[in-house]
């Protein structure tokens, strides 16, 4: 067979080095000037430079573990990033070690009790509205200091005019543990994120060329190739005809300094409603700073809305996004060439584990199963 895989993210990549094991010739078309989508780093002065944010790769899936590994040996780096709130700073996520911070309390009994005595402000209320939510799980301490102001700069909302259902779980962790994520494998792939993704392409099946827009020979393509795996835009791909999908977009500004380490931490969050940024990353820190010792390179995320032409970051999987989503879908289906895949093409947060496996996934329906 001869596919078309449209964008050379962790979802197209995937395909096309388990098509081309397969024996089919792939061609892998990219709008942008480089591979591998928003996992793609950079190495500049020897340190390994998330373009598009920082990426902690983290699962509890062996099998997608041992597959990731075939591609980069991983680190042993654990997420744990810090809020800054004002100048103080608190350990992520909610833990033994803020909550001591914050009110002085030792034993989790002390915390317990404290988040306990703050919920009371809602009395029986039924939340409402996100900070009524985030105040039911947390208490009012850690939602003014660690979440009001970070959410309403993410969302460029306001938490009152935020639906409950967006946080339905806050992580609260009654243990003096740091760790972010609770998933048994995590790491940072040493030497970066891009080496995966050009291992998975180096074949002699395959043909990648960047710089290309799918949109630009739409049919052409389709017409030319026996099935396309698009992991663009759901949404576009339709010409937006049933309307707009929302979604939230950032804006990465990325600044050399000359000093071997500027804030301690790879991760720290800015958790007040001033600070116009959510987060500066500090990406020697992912390699325990490996690079040049006089250098260091730091990223100010700056939460953005979305408008046609802007990277489509973050899908909002409110009711209307997702009703309007599976429209789209039910439209994707009449597409008996087209497979949609990746976070823009199935519109749905995925980390990169779980593109990995809804990959692996199209795989077996595909190329397996097909046979
Ligand atoms: P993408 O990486 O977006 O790849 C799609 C590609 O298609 C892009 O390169 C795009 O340019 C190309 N394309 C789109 N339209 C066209 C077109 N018309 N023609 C040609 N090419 C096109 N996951 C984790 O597991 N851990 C993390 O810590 C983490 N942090 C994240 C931080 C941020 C800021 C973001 C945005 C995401 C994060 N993720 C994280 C999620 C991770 O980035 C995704 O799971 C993964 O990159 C999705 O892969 P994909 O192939 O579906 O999409």
């Amino acid at each position: 067979m001869n596919y078309l895989v449209v964008g050379s993210g962790l979802f197209g990549a995937t395909f096309a080095y388990e098509a081309a094991k397969r024996g089919n010739h792939v061609k892998v078309i990219e709008k942008r000037d480089h591979i591998a989508g928003n996992i793609y780093t950079k190495e500049i002065d020897g340190i390994q430079v998330h373009q598009y944010g920082a990426h902690i790769f983290h699962t509890s899936n062996k099998e997608i573990w041992d597959y990731v590994n075939q591609f980069a040996e991983f680190n042993r780096y654990t997420n744990s990033p810090i809020a800054n709130y004002k100048g103080e700073i608190y350990n992520m996520p909610f833990n033994m070690n803020t909550f001591n911070k914050l009110w002085g309390v030792i034993t989790p009994e002390e915390a317990q009790a404290k988040i306990n005595e703050q919920k009371q402000v809602l009395g029986d209320k039924k939340p409402e509205n996100l900070e009524e939510q985030a105040i039911s799980l947390i208490g009012t301490d850690i939602y003014q200091k660690l979440v009001k102001g970070y959410t309403e700069k993410q969302w460029g909302q306001k938490t009152t005019d935020l639906p409950a259902f967006i946080i339905r779980r806050l992580p609260v962790r009654l243990t003096y543990d740091n760790n972010y994520f609770n998933d048994t494998y995590q790491g940072i792939p040493i030497g970066g994120y891009t080496q995966i993704v050009e291992k998975m392409l180096a074949s002699d099946l395959i043909e990648v060329e960047t710089g290309v827009d799918f949109f630009d020979y739409k049919q052409e393509y389709i017409d030319q190739y026996d099935k396309v795996i698009f992991t663009g835009m759901i949404d576009q791909f339709f010409d937006y005809k049933l309307g707009e999908l929302s979604y939230r977009s950032l804006r990465f500004e990325t600044e050399e300094l000359n000093v071997d380490n500027y804030q301690g931490n790879a991760v720290v969050n800015y958790t007040d409603a001033e600070t116009p940024y959510t987060r500066i990353i500090e990406h020697k820190h992912f390699e325990f700073g490996k690079g040049d010792k006089n250098k260091t390179i730091v990223t100010r995320e700056y939460p953005a809305s979305w408008h046609r032409g802007d990277e489509p970051y973050y899908p909002v999987n409110n009711e209307r996004n997702n009703h309007l989503y599976k429209e789209y879908r039910d439209l994707a289906l009449q597409e008996p060439k087209v497979i949609f895949g990746g976070r823009s093409g199935q519109y749905r947060y995925y980390d990169m584990h779980q593109v990995i496996r809804a990959a692996l996934q199209v795989v077996t329906d595909e190329l397996i199963e097909q046979k």
